[in-house]
């Protein structure tokens, strides 16, 4: 498969005046050169994307909403392929695309519901005879910029009921991971979309900027790491645009001396270092409260953490797979460093992972006696270095947690519903777990964080989505049987 942009349902190959190299993270090896976009190609795809996606808000609810159902059974269908590529660009393992693809399925069945969640209000004679109702238009044109580690969920979130709405999308999938976006298109067109609808402008800085400046697109959704989701924050408002910025996490674990300890040892080391511990929703810090809990959770997760074996994405047996590229895979190595030197203890030394091969990978790791000022617990750690701030305390847990900068997940396992409750009253967190390590909420609840985790106010995924996605107007009117029902009065309007 030839991976290019996208744009009025046809693959367009670009003019290769600047690339960027993909790879195969599981070997090292590089797949192909990716065409890099520019202002020139956004504003073409933009043009392209003003025309059908005005035809496509006059499109019946009914019929946007048989394409989003036909949609839903072709990604089904290409389940396989749609895994393989992912696999193979990120380094994540099959089952692991799998189940980042049933993620995205959840966004496309939840947009099939786009003409509940869009629907207006109306209120009849609020005075005079007068009428006021409520509806929603689509924006137009939206721009969605997303991030590697969920190349096909993603894309899929953000373009389901933006779509469904009655927009059209510019998609700028990850430079790092492009493929499985692009393998989308044809499935769009497949499911009846009419083109022009969904675009791919691939590329990096430059087309993200172009993006951002361009006036024919209203409304950006974007994910990704904080600096740059900060930046697209800020310039996506300086031109006035509607922004929703979802970014990067440092999620704490709190376990309880009352809870199920080898539930919460499982449940942690599959939160923490499934796909390389490169979700937004991962679990990063482990705080075991008092003494005794920490020893015994120790006890637990050591063996399991050493028993985690590494493989490439197409490696049935592996547990997770390799990082996302030769840098990430050295700024990771160096994190954990550079906790040794603040005085972190090494629990798991995942250096010695030995896989032998020229891929992009990094073993679990696990440290201990981690404090906040460390840059350890400070910086988000994209990768499979995980580590444990002790606490004495519920109270010490709630204010560890509300003491980081950001506030994407968070999680406590207890035996008792008030410490539970505590929690999730106390803690600033957008998304928060109860005996649940990864609380990644369903389609039809909002996702997103809080504090430095989000930008904007606004929720691009859930019912929250629809209203994003969409501009509404208020209607007053009055239809008189009579005329000479406005008689002239300077006062301001009242219904009274
Ligand atoms: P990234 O910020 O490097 O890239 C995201 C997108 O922004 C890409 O499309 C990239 O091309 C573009 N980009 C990169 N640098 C840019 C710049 N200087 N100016 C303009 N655009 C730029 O993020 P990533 O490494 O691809 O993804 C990992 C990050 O995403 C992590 O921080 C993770 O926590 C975060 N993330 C957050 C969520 C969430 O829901 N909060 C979900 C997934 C990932």
């Amino acid at each position: 498969m030839e991976i290019s942009h996208y744009i009025s349902g046809q693959a367009v190959a670009g003019k290769r005046q600047k690339t960027g190299p993909v790879f195969n993270p599981s070997t090292g090896a590089k797949l192909y050169d990716l065409d890099y976009g520019d202002a020139t190609l956004v504003d073409q795809a933009t043009q392209a994307a003003q025309v059908a996606g005005k035809a496509w808000a006059q499109t019946s609810q009914a019929k946007r909403l048989q394409v989003i159902f036909k949609m839903r059974e072709l990604v089904i269908a290409h389940t396989e392929e749609i895994a393989k590529i992912t696999g193979l660009e990120h380094g994540k393992t099959i089952a692991d695309a799998k189940g980042e693809l049933s993620r995205g399925l959840e966004a496309l069945e939840y947009a099939t519901n786009a003409a509940q969640v869009s629907k207006g209000e109306f209120s009849l004679n609020v005075g005079g005879g007068i009428d006021v109702y409520s509806f929603r238009q689509p924006v137009g044109v939206v721009g969605c910029i997303a991030p590697f580690n969920f190349p096909v969920m993603v894309p899929l979130m953000m373009a389901s009921m933006a779509i469904a709405c009655g927009n059209a999308v510019i998609v700028k999938p990850s430079e790092k991971v492009p493929g499985a976006a692009f393998f989308l298109s044809d499935l769009w067109k497949e499911a009846g979309l009419p083109d022009g609808v969904w675009n791919i402008v691939n590329g990096d800085k430059q087309v993200v900027d172009a993006i951002l400046q361009h006036p024919g697109i209203p409304a950006i959704s974007f994910v990704g790491s904080t600096g740059v989701g900060e930046y697209i924050y800020h310039q996506g408002s300086a031109f006035n645009k509607r922004v929703a910025a979802y970014t990067g996490g440092k999620n704490h674990m709190v376990v309880m001396p009352d809870a199920d300890l080898e539930a919460a040892a499982s449940a942690f080391v599959s939160a923490a270092y499934g796909s390389s511990s490169q979700r937004c929703m991962a679990i990063s810090l482990l705080l075991p409260v008092g003494r005794e809990t920490a020893e015994r959770l120790i006890e637990l997760v050591v063996p399991k953490i050493k028993s985690l074996r590494l493989g490439a994405y197409d490696d049935n047996d592996a547990d997770f797979g390799a990082v996302i590229s030769a840098d990430a895979k050295q700024v990771i190595e160096a994190s954990l460093e550079t906790a040794l030197k603040d005085g972190a203890s090494l629990l798991v030394d995942g250096r010695s992972h030995g896989v032998n091969s020229d891929g992009f990978y990094v073993g679990a790791s696990l440290l201990d006696n981690v404090t906040t000022s460390m840059e350890m617990y400070k910086k988000e750690v994209f990768g499979p270095v995980r580590a444990i701030v002790r606490v004495g305390s519920l109270d010490e847990a709630i204010a560890v947690t509300n003491s980081h900068e950001y506030g994407n997940g968070a999680v406590i396992y207890t035996g008792s519903g008030n410490a539970a409750q505590r929690f999730v009253t106390e803690v600033k967190a957008g998304m928060l777990g109860v005996n649940v390590a990864v609380p990644v909420p369903v389609g039809h609840h909002n996702f997103g964080g809080l504090r430095r985790s989000k930008f904007g106010d606004a929720h691009m995924f859930g019912p929250d989505a629809a209203r994003f996605y969409t501009d509404l107007k208020t209607v007053s009117q009055r239809w008189p049987e009579i005329s000479g029902f406005d008689t002239l009065s300077m006062a301001f309007p009242s219904n009274s």
